[in-house]
């Protein structure tokens, strides 16, 4: 494999299999699964290639991405080899996106859905392949219109499913459109691909996004009807057992911080060997096509495993980054720790509180802003309210003096519910 070119290791390239991204333990690298989709065993097999060229850490993104962490110049070539060889991975040549569409892990198979999500992404990517010029981050969500909601996942365009076999598509997050019928949905999707591309190569360091088109260009992008916005939806059960079509369950299992070793996933992957193994972007993985007992028994081995199997665990609403030991640039172990300051501030979590723990400023889990961010400095945490890790901190407290300031009648506590109710931090 010829050697890669040094801007593909650069930070903010959206990374793939053969074009890696340095992070503080190596590159890493990400997979995109052929049909979105694992068998046990291929589970398996990523996990023992992520000990043999990697550092044994496994990931998935909000995006429902796996990513291996850790690899190195050295290790990269064969891991690649390996993967293409056994067809663990679908790669496509040029800078555009390698996967453009989202669903939830139970799409296709989630009797409460009204279109089938499953077939109409994969009717998408096989579109999408076909226009060049879209950004590397473009994406599309497929939402069902059923229990699991994704209005939470910022998209480029999103198809909603608002009936029976009827989508509605949103521009932009913000100029809805339709209905039509799920039929002519990806045909619909693929009218308005070329379209943007072309504005973008007019402007690309103004346009990488359809959110930044003006509202005129957004609207000539269509010749849709535009429709009012569907109501919003009860947030979507992100853990645990769900009840699938023809009496089969799922068991939707959690990575903490959407991070596991290779070892655990290996146990997983051992248990069920006939399960359809899903990403989710909860980040997470859906075991489907179980019996109850199967699934169950499935959710009793991941707890046992660490893994999240509650939808009310504190753990999913909080990012933290990899942290040392695994990152030679971290300042703290921001995984055990994260584990405990998520104990700690469940109760403002369950408000809806956001939380990040980073090991340094790079923030490669969390580049955005949070109530309440702690950045590794030297074992102790630099304390910031309501900013980014760059962004001035109130405080630098050691583990033990958080826990206790985030219990009720104390400061950080106080501060972060304030922000809760009036929306803002202080
Ligand atoms: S944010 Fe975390 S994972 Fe990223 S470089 Fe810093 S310590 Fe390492």
């Amino acid at each position: 494999m010829s050697a890669l070119p040094k801007e593909a290791l650069r930070r903010g390239w959206c990374p793939s299999t053969l074009r890696p991204m340095e992070t503080g333990d190596g590159w890493l690298v990400r997979l995109h699964p052929p049909g979105a989709r694992l068998t046990p065993a291929q589970l398996r097999r990523i996990a023992e290639l992520a000990t043999e060229h990697g550092n044994g850490l496994i990931e998935i993104s909000a995006r429902a991405n796996l990513q291996i962490r850790g690899v190195t110049a050295e290790s990269h070539p064969k891991l690649v080899e390996r993967l293409l060889a056994e067809q663990l991975v679908d790669e496509h040549e040029g800078d555009g996106p390698q996967r453009v569409t989202l669903v939830s892990p139970l799409a296709g198979r989630d009797s409460t859905g009204l279109i089938d999500a499953a077939v109409l992404a994969a009717q998408i990517e096989h579109r999408a392949r076909n226009v060049s010029g879209l950004p590397a981050k473009f994406g599309i969500v497929v939402d069902d219109g059923g229990a699991q909601a994704l209005d939470g996942f910022a998209s480029d365009i999103r198809l909603l499913g608002i009936g029976a076999g009827r989508v509605a598509l949103c521009l932009g997050d913000r100029l809805w459109l339709g209905p039509i019928p799920e039929t002519d949905a990806a045909a619909a999707v693929a009218a308005i691909l070329p379209g943007f591309a072309a504005l973008r190569a007019e402007a690309p360091d103004q346009i990488r996004r359809l959110r930044d088109l003006s509202p005129a260009a957004l609207a000539g992008l269509s010749t849709l009807p535009v429709t009012t916005a569907p109501p919003p939806r009860m947030p979507a059960r992100r853990a645990g057992l769900f009840a699938l079509q023809g009496d089969r369950f799922a068991a939707l299992i959690g990575l903490p911080f959407g991070r596991c070793d290779a070892a655990t996933l290996e146990r997983l992957g051992a248990v069920q060997d006939k399960a359809d193994i899903r990403l989710s972007p909860w980040r997470g993985l859906a075991f489907r096509d179980l019996g109850r007992s199967e699934a169950e028994g499935l959710l009793a081995l991941a707890d046992d495993l660490g893994q999240i199997t509650r939808d009310d665990d504190p753990r999913l609403s909080v990012q933290a980054c990899a942290g040392s030991p695994a990152c030679s640039r971290a300042e703290a172990p921001t995984m055990t720790d994260a584990a405990m300051l998520a104990e700690a501030a469940a109760d403002l979590l369950a408000q809806g509180a956001t939380l990040h723990v980073s090991g340094c400023v790079k923030a490669c889990a969390h580049p955005a802003a949070a109530d309440l961010t702690l950045v590794g400095q030297d074992g102790r945490y630099d304390v910031v309210l309501g900013g980014t890790t760059r962004d001035k901190p109130v405080a630098t407290l050691d583990l033990s003096a958080l826990l206790t300031r985030l219990q009720p009648g104390h400061d950080i506590h106080a501060r972060l519910k304030a922000a809760r109710s009036t929306g803002s931090q202080g």
